[in-house]
């Protein structure tokens, strides 16, 4: 039997998709390209835009004309949201919400051998704090693994639907994350990356309350890893008095991604953010007085309602600024079922497509300069899967490096000499 899965959206269902992966692959399953026929079509669907809500729409009946009998299992944010709209698509034969995936196979076999729908959806989700722990990391080549940590979201920035989509805060046992990472180095890993939609609150739903950084001092004991990267992670974490604990941990890879979303605070308000521009200057400021070499990546969306020119000038003049490595620009989308959607002055397109081109262009000014200054530097670069004697690598701070070498460098740690740049790497040689 063959299935093919296509995955929408965050990291996080790319996790989430390997993990079922792993699931179908244990029940004998053949793993298949989306394009080719098979007999069972999976789409782990997104909702975070309407966008999302098409293309995951364009994707079931895609599957469909690839193979009329075949089973269609849609699962995930839309479904969540829309399972009544997902029902009514001609051809969908299981439905499963966005903590209800962990028996996919199950159901799947079952609406085969029944022929009828199946939809497992839990209800209020916002309500429900259960981790579902679907048991398998996801793995980057050999070196770096990922462990979704936590799930779902308590904030309700007005923008965003994930609360809704993914359901309320839930963490994953703090002991069985640890019993994973120490499996992890015993297999040869020596790289993991903490994810989730808000590993800032980490661990807050627990009965026995738990903070990330509780984790990663715990992680700092493992033998045999040698960094761990954090995902996307709110600002206000480096506050509450963690800041002096964070910067004496040795493991933790100075690379951050700070969302920010607007550097201006009337728009930071109407957008539900719980921090000032200020508050994410001062971070950034203390984050790069304390810890040598970081690099410091975010967020931005442009044209949210209301958005005046004034606005998002303060938003352009704070980037320029901070001079960020990196900074990711998103367009503003109307998301129905959020607060957002209903709000007054809405931004036309044409604005949100000047705003963003102008937040790229200086964004990718200020990269350019971040990459310069490492030339002639030398970096400790973990090396990944490498073809044809080029190979590329990660710094701690996550620079991608280049080198080129007949020896077999995957999973080492070798001190490169930066000496050239390319658009978006650096390219180096061995000492
Ligand atoms: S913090 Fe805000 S933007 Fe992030 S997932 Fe939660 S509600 Fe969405």
């Amino acid at each position: 039997m063959k299935v093919a899965f296509q995955t929408l959206g965050c990291r996080v269902n790319v996790y989430d998709s390997e993990a079922m992966i792993e699931m179908f692959k244990k029940d004998g399953y053949e793993l298949v390209d989306f394009n080719e026929s098979a007999d069972v079509y999976v789409i782990n669907t997104c909702t975070v835009t309407n966008m999302g809500d098409k293309k995951s729409r364009q994707y079931i009946s895609r599957a469909k004309r690839k193979n009329p009998q075949a089973t269609v299992a849609v699962v995930g944010c839309y479904s969540q949201v829309s399972k009544e709209d997902v029902m009514e698509i001609p051809g969908v034969d299981v439905i499963l919400g966005s903590r209800n995936k962990s028996d996919i196979v199950y159901h799947v076999n079952q609406a085969r051998a029944e022929k009828r729908q199946i939809v497992e959806v839990t209800d209020k989700l916002i309500l429900n704090s259960k981790f579902e722990d679907l048991g398998v990391t996801g793995y980057e080549g050999k070196t770096r693994a990922f462990l979704k940590i936590q799930d779902g979201c308590n904030r309700f920035c007005t923008y965003c639907i994930i609360p809704y989509a993914r359901g309320g805060l839930s963490s994953k046992n703090p002991e069985k994350v640890l019993d994973e990472i120490r499996k992890l180095s015993e297999e040869g890993y020596t790289e993991v990356i903490l994810s989730g939609i808000h590993i800032a609150s980490y661990g807050h739903d627990l009965q026995e309350k738990w903070d990330l950084l509780d984790l990663l001092d715990q992680i700092e004991d493992i033998d045999g890893i040698r960094r761990v990267r954090i995902g996307s992670i709110e600002p206000m974490f480096f506050k509450e008095g963690r800041m002096d604990r964070i910067v004496k941990l040795t493991k933790l890879c100075p690379h951050f991604h700070l969302s920010l979303q607007s550097g201006s605070d009337r728009t930071l308000q109407r957008m539900n953010r719980r921090y000032t521009a200020g508050d994410f200057e001062e971070v950034v400021a203390e984050l790069r007085q304390k810890m040598p070499d970081v690099s410091i990546t975010t967020d931005v969306i442009v044209g949210f309602p209301g958005e005046s020119e004034e606005e998002f000038q303060e938003t352009f003049d704070f980037l320029g600024r901070l001079n960020l490595t990196k900074v990711h620009t998103f367009k503003y989308s109307q998301r129905k079922g959020t607060p957002a959607y209903q709000m007054k002055d809405q931004v036309s397109g044409e604005i949100k497509d000047i705003r963003s081109k102008q937040i790229m262009t200086q964004s990718n000014e200020k990269e350019t300069v971040f990459l310069e200054s490492y030339l002639g530097k030398s970096l400790m670069v973990l090396y990944e899967e490498g073809k044809g004697g080029i190979h590329f690598g990660y710094s701690a701070n996550y620079l991608k490096i280049r080198v080129e070498s007949n020896e077999d460098i995957q999973g080492k740690y070798l001190e490169t000499k930066i000496v050239g740049l390319n658009e978006d790497y650096l390219i180096g040689e061995f000492i």
